[in-house]
């Protein structure tokens, strides 16, 4: 989701959304804008952004907008998993990994990297779209998939979808050899499973860079790419950068 502040006047701007901060940073002379993810478990309903702007002599206006999030359609699958692959959806294993990750989804690079709409980061065509809600070997569904996956060889090139800078490059025992890239506005990518990492934090990348190969390191049940795009720590459709593009 876009948010774009149109002002008369030089303000300071802040809002909010669902209680959490939304950033907003200049687009042009009084214009603002922000990107916002919605979470793919949300409830449909009705959200309310807050937006709150203030002049040089400290005047107050403020402004609510309504917006809908409707139900997605998302398939269920049921994912088979080895003992010992089984074994890395140890709790304690999860948690440590996805708070390292959230520490770097958290810096926000306080403008747009990326122009234009995104390429498909290499592959063919989904094996397993974003938001399918899955379970493992027969058991509840107690996830969703964060990501969007697609059928590859070991060994084929992934690549950069968009311009940013390697935020991680490094092996993660669930997730595998990982590359993330921040694309800036608080937007990153993520790459995981690669067999090869060929670039290394703080790179620049243009869209087709090289980020590495692909491969089946850990949690995966074959060599395939698994893409994933985060909003502000939430993870959303990474098709959508890639039918328009988004910005202010
Ligand atoms: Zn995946």
């Amino acid at each position: 989701m876009v948010v774009r502040v149109t002002a008369s006047r030089p303000v300071t701007v802040t809002s909010i959304l669902e209680g959490q901060p939304l950033i907003l940073v200049n687009s042009s002379a009084h214009e603002y804008w922000g990107v916002a993810g919605i979470h793919a478990m949300a409830r449909p309903g009705r959200r309310m952004v807050r937006i709150r702007a203030f002049d040089e002599l400290g005047r107050e206006v403020r402004r609510e907008a309504l917006m809908e999030v409707v139900a997605g359609k998302y398939e269920t699958e049921d994912i088979e998993l080895s003992p010992e692959t089984a074994a890395l959806l140890d709790p304690d294993l999860l948690k440590a990994e996805r708070e390292k990750l959230q520490n770097i989804w958290a810096q926000v690079t306080p403008r747009k990297l990326w122009s234009g709409v995104w390429q498909q980061p290499g592959g063919m065509d989904t094996t397993s779209a974003f938001g399918t809600r899955r379970s493992y070997n027969g058991g509840p569904v107690t996830d969703y998939h964060g990501g969007q996956d697609f059928r590859a060889n070991a060994g084929d090139p992934v690549v950069a979808p968009a311009a940013g800078i390697v935020a991680l490059a490094e092996p993660l025992k669930v997730r595998g050899n990982s590359v993330w890239i921040d694309h800036g506005m608080g937007v990153y990518s993520g790459y995981f499973h690669l067999s090869e990492i060929t670039v290394e934090v703080g790179q620049e990348v243009k869209p087709g860079d090289l980020l590495g190969q692909v491969g089946s390191t850990g949690l995966s049940t074959g060599p395939h790419i698994h893409w994933e795009v985060r909003v502000h720590g939430i993870a959303v459709d990474p098709l959508e950068w890639t039918q328009r593009e988004i910005g202010p």
